[in-house]
């Protein structure tokens, strides 16, 4: 970027979460090319606080409405200016005082500010792949009539991004989403049935937040990205393929008409695919560890096991019959991780809770082609 270039104001909208943190590092690497405009948390006041003053953003928003007199008295010798609670994160999405959205919130809660910076104009980074999952068709069109670029951060989806540049006029067969596995790749039932939550969280080459960690577990995580690839690349169900590859080295590929096929490699470190998201069109320059090929005698592939990691048939369904059908999963899922995490029920007990949702809904609340924005009034 040329040292003329204005700074680029950015928004996290989830700056205490995993991606959040990593952007704040790529943001304060590259002072002169971003500021961290906007900075909100749902509940954690102290770290959103130590952001702030670090950072000296414009607005801070703390979800938690209880938080707001910490907040506000700890930020009192600044101009920061304070909100709390949920609609103020709509309302902040809908400012002017930004340029791009980092949507780094987790889960069905990231949909509505989104939505909103899309209303308004505003470029969207997205990490947050429930947004899509929810209601990807209501985002993707408002986005094209809001003329509002989405680029992914989703270090999948940012691969399959980076191999579509300059291939506009090309058709796609197939993109080839990679997973790792995660930390139970090869394990039956019998073993996972006995899964606790500390075991499950330990991902063995990304570190993330805790619903993502057991998403990539159970293969979820893979089936939500399969749901994001369709609506990110305008694809069909039956282009989107998934293989393991438990090196995570290479972060997806693009298979065009003429049976080419285009990879993305890289180390598995999020702050690639943030970085890429804040400065695309360009590539700048940073220290981040780089691959060393004579390191990397293997890079293996194999079939993902849906008998046993049934998550994955199941979003692959849900990407199948469409509809409200990946909403209810998406739904189904994150009540079913948040009863994980809490020890309430077992790992393979998420599946079945999804797996009946699924069933019961499409039987009874199944709409295949609704008119969808109304939909999302009555969420
Ligand atoms: P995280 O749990 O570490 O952080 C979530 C952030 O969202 C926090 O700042 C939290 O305060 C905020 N938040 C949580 N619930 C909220 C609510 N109800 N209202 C408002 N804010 C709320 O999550 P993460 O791992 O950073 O993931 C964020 C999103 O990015 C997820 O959708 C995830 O799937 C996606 N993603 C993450 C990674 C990764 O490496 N962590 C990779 C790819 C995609
Ligand atoms: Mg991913």
């Amino acid at each position: 970027m040329s040292s003329q270039q204005t700074i680029k104001r950015i928004a996290i909208f989830g700056s205490t979460g995993s991606i959040g943190t990593q952007a704040l590092e790529v943001i304060a690497e590259n002072p002169s090319l971003f500021s961290a405009e906007v900075l909100t948390a749902h509940n954690n006041d102290e770290l959103l606080i130590e952001q702030a003053l670090k950072f000296n953003p414009n607005i801070v928003v703390i979800g938690d409405d209880k938080k707001y007199a910490a907040v506000k008295d700890a930020l009192a010798s600044t101009d920061i200016k304070v909100f709390a609670g949920e609609k103020a994160l709509e309302e902040v999405a809908s400012m002017d005082c930004y340029d791009l959205m980092l949507a780094a919130i987790v889960g069905y809660a990231g949909l509505r500010p989104t939505l909103k910076a899309i209303e308004n104009g505003k470029a969207i980074a997205l990490a947050n792949k429930e947004t899509l999952v929810v209601a990807g068709d209501i985002i993707m069109r408002k986005a094209v009539e809001n003329r509002v670029p989405i680029i992914p951060v989703d270090s999948e989806h940012s691969a399959i991004f980076q191999c579509l540049i300059g291939e506009t006029r090309n058709k796609i067969e197939k993109v080839i989403l990679t997973a790792s596995g995660g930390p139970f790749i090869g394990r039956k039932p019998n073993y996972l049935v006995n899964v606790k939550r500390e075991h499950a969280l330990q991902h063995p080459n990304w570190s993330m937040g805790a619903k993502i960690t057991i998403d990539s577990a159970t293969l979820m995580n893979k089936g939500l990205e399969m749901i994001e690839a369709k609506w990110l690349f305008n694809l069909k169900p039956e282009q989107v393929q998934v293989v393991i590859h438990p090196q995570s080295i290479i972060h997806s590929m693009v298979q065009f008409e003429d049976g080419s096929v285009k990879a993305q490699m890289g180390l598995p470190d999020m702050k690639l695919p943030i970085q890429y998201a804040l400065t695309f069109p360009q590539r700048i320059k940073n220290d981040f560890p780089r691959m060393d090929f004579k390191k990397i005698t293997t890079l293996s592939f194999e079939e993902p096991d849906v008998k046993t990691f049934r998550n994955l048939a199941l979003a692959e369904e849900a990407l199948n019959k469409a509809g409200n059908l990946p909403c209810i999963m998406n739904a189904a899922n994150e009540i079913a991780v948040f009863a994980f995490l809490r020890n309430r029920i077992n790992f393979l007990d998420m599946t079945d809770l999804i797996e009946k949702t699924m069933k019961f809904n499409f039987r009874h609340l199944f709409f295949p082609d609704i008119n969808r924005t109304s939909f999302i009034n009555l969420l």
